[in-house]
């Protein structure tokens, strides 16, 4: 019986790994640029911490994850986000005695049972970062400008940033209020989301995508209208410090999240043409109360993520150039058990010397030799024989037009690099 891979998962194969690592290695090496550091959690937790630290309400705890129990009795899930996963490990660790604010980053894999769509799988990828231990925000600017630079570094010059506040729970309270009161009369015509949505989380109506209770939702009473004295001042010095560091917005009240532990601070980063991500590139916010939720002491936190594949197609649909897994530099062709020795011992000294080497490994021809290094794209080829070993000088053969070029074996092994740059592509 032939075994195919679960649905919602996908091979990342060789061809496709260079854009991948460069997608990470360039996040990395931004969040390194701004103090923030890696961290690495655990695939599956327990259930409890998603529970509490993604939220009962929402969809992912509702519908979406993949829970077991474990041979013990206890109940497990696979990570279906990274927030939840790192706060417990600031708490476990002891982090709140580092100075604040603690600023890490993340690179995993998610797991969600979601309707399987282009670029949307049920195991996925996010990178993240998460900050911790400061109120200000002056670290919520600097975690949008972390991102704002990245997305420069990968070449989206359209990604535009928007940003709201969702208050804190003293004026959100007051708010939903406000909101229920809104809805109330128009809850019967709305989905089945929203009719449940109004007792529990009536601002989670204003991030619905059916379009009736999308119109209804952009005349209701908008949240930053109606902000405390201290949200006000959080999101006033916000945008100070977008502008003194050179980051453009747009205030946009539509932008609740869907997790249920934002407070004040909500961002996106969206661009017309990310389609396939309904616009949104990526988003995250504060979560001030989340820390303490999940079992810390009272500790303010802001971060973000985001998923990766549909962020590689979308870079992919719009022609910006990643880079490509490169070929092999050099070949080695040896003809006969001597030249096969040597061909061993020069590929083994050439790969310590960086040069990224290889010879036959299954007593092929010469002509078959060739072919194969052909196949593999190899930049360079040389052919080495009897007379070669006796002479010391190779054709070092440029593989793109079969133009060849006399290289002495001694040269070859101490400046092969050299040699195939100058010779060229
Ligand atoms: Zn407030
Ligand atoms: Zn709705």
């Amino acid at each position: 019986m032939k075994i195919s891979a679960p649905k919602g998962t996908r091979d990342i194969l060789p061809a496709e790994v260079a854009r991948w690592r460069h997608a990470e290695q360039v996040f990395a090496q931004v969040c390194a640029l701004h103090g923030y550091e890696e961290i690495r959690i655990p695939t599956f937790e327990a259930t409890e911490l998603f529970q509490r630290g993604v939220g009962d309400t929402t969809d992912i705890v509702q519908k979406e994850m993949y829970t077991f129990e474990d041979k013990g009795g206890r109940s497990m899930t696979l990570r279906p986000e990274g927030t939840a996963g790192v706060v417990r490990s600031y708490i476990e660790n002891g982090m709140g005695s580092l100075p604040s604010p603690v600023r890490l980053f993340y690179n995993i894999t998610a797991f969600r049972y979601e309707n399987v769509q282009k670029g949307r799988y049920r195991e996925f990828h996010q990178l993240g970062a998460e900050a911790f231990g400061s109120n200000g925000p002056l670290v919520d600017a600097e975690l949008i400008g972390m991102l704002a630079l990245y997305f420069e570094r990968m070449g989206i010059q359209d990604a535009k940033l928007r940003v709201n506040s969702i208050g804190c729970p003293v004026c959100r309270a007051k708010y939903n209020q406000l909101l229920q009161a809104y809805f109330e009369p128009h809850i019967q015509g709305m989905c089945e989301d929203c009719r449940g949505r109004i007792g529990r989380n009536p601002l989670r109506i204003l991030d619905c995508k059916v379009e009736r209770d999308h119109a209804l939702a952009a005349d209701a009473p908008r949240l930053l209208d109606h902000l405390c004295a201290d949200c006000q001042t959080h999101f006033d010095g916000l945008l100070r410090a977008l502008v003194a560091q050179g980051t453009e917005y747009t205030i946009d009240n539509g932008i609740v999240r869907g997790l249920d532990y934002y407070t004040r601070t909500v961002f996106e980063f969206v661009s017309a043409s990310f389609q396939s991500l309904g616009g949104t590139i990526c988003g995250g916010g504060r979560y001030d109360g989340l820390v303490e939720e999940i079992g810390g002491a009272p500790t303010p936190g802001v971060g973000f993520a985001m998923g990766l594949e549909r962020l590689l197609l979308e870079l992919e649909a719009r022609d910006i150039v990643l880079p490509d897994t490169p070929p092999m530099d050099l070949y080695l062709a040896p003809m006969g058990d001597m030249a096969a020795t040597y061909a061993a011992s020069l590929v083994a000294r050439l790969r310590r010397a960086g040069v990224r080497a290889e010879t036959d490994l299954c007593g092929r021809s010469l002509k078959a030799q060739l072919k194969f290094a052909g196949k593999r794209g190899v930049r360079f080829a040389a052919v080495i024989g009897d007379s070669e070993l006796s002479t010391g000088q190779v054709k070092l053969r440029r593989m793109r037009d079969g133009t060849e070029e006399s290289v002495s074996l001694s040269e070859l092994e101490t400046d092969a690099t050299a040699r195939m740059a100058a010779f060229g592509d």
